[in-house]
């Protein structure tokens, strides 16, 4: 069952396009990683995922219904950005609510237990009355990757959530994301990462991009074993 359908999408800025005609299906409950060199387009495909950016043609389906122009609060997704973009004057408990006190139909106790039930998930309950500058770049990564759980979003979108910890963090984290996604049901994640390990660790099924268009899709044994070309090779290669 298909999550997120993307049909010949395209996206220019200006007289200048930047996604070409992707089709890709990511499935319910996947774990689909985006690899692909700087500037193919990784990020812009995310934003157009979650709304954030307007696509320019083609289609976008999820759970079957087209979603081309729908606002990205009613997508049913949340994102986690590569920086950790909390409010530095908020506790870390008012960060993880303030998405859910912006929508309607949640009452203090609603929000409570969302919130204490994702610092739960992440290990940061002991930290929610800090401010951000008093915690590490780890436990702020939380802290964000926390406030997407609190919105019980179906589609998790990471733009290289990694990318700003030290190397000891940025394994515990992956190994943290990949405990959520497999305690959550049918939760599906798009994860783009410039990091071989990690693409080959947290997919199911990495989609390697290239100017714009899919190069490849497959399994990380697939891309691994029969690459489509030197260009999924160099990038998948045997990891270091
Ligand atoms: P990646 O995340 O793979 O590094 P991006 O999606 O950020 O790549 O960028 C793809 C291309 O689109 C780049 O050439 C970038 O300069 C361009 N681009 C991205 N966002 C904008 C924008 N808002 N306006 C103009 N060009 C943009
Ligand atoms: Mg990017």
């Amino acid at each position: 069952m298909a999550a997120i359908e993307l049909k010949n999408l395209r996206k220019s800025f200006g007289g200048l396009e930047v996604i070409k005609g992707v089709d890709l299906t990511i499935n319910k409950g996947e774990f689909m990683v985006f690899v692909g060199p700087s500037g193919c387009g990784k990020s812009t495909l995310l934003r157009l995922i979650s709304g954030l950016e307007d696509i320019t043609s083609g289609d976008m389906i999820f759970d079957g219904k087209r979603v081309n122009a729908l606002a990205p609060a009613k997508r049913g997704i949340a994102m986690v950005f590569q920086s950790y973009a909390l409010y530095p004057h908020m506790s870390v408990y008012d960060n993880m609510a303030f998405g859910l006190t912006l929508e309607r139909g949640h009452d203090k106790q609603d929000i409570r237990r969302r919130v204490e039930k994702a610092a739960d998930m992440l290990q940061i309950r002991q930290y929610l009355d800090r401010l951000p500058k008093q915690l590490s770049g780890g436990q702020r990564q939380r802290v964000a990757i926390g406030r997407a759980i609190t919105r019980d979003p179906k589609v998790f979108l990471f733009d290289e959530p990694l990318s700003n910890l030290d190397a000891a963090l940025r394994v515990a984290t992956r190994l943290e994301i990949a405990k959520l996604h497999a305690e959550m049901d049918n939760v599906t994640m798009v994860y783009v990462t410039h990091d071989q390990v990690e693409a080959m660790t947290l997919a199911d099924r990495i989609c390697v991009l290239r100017d714009g268009l899919v190069e490849q899709v497959g399994t990380p044994m697939e891309l691994y074993e029969q690459p489509a070309s030197l260009f999924v090779a160099g990038f998948i290669g045997s990891p270091k």
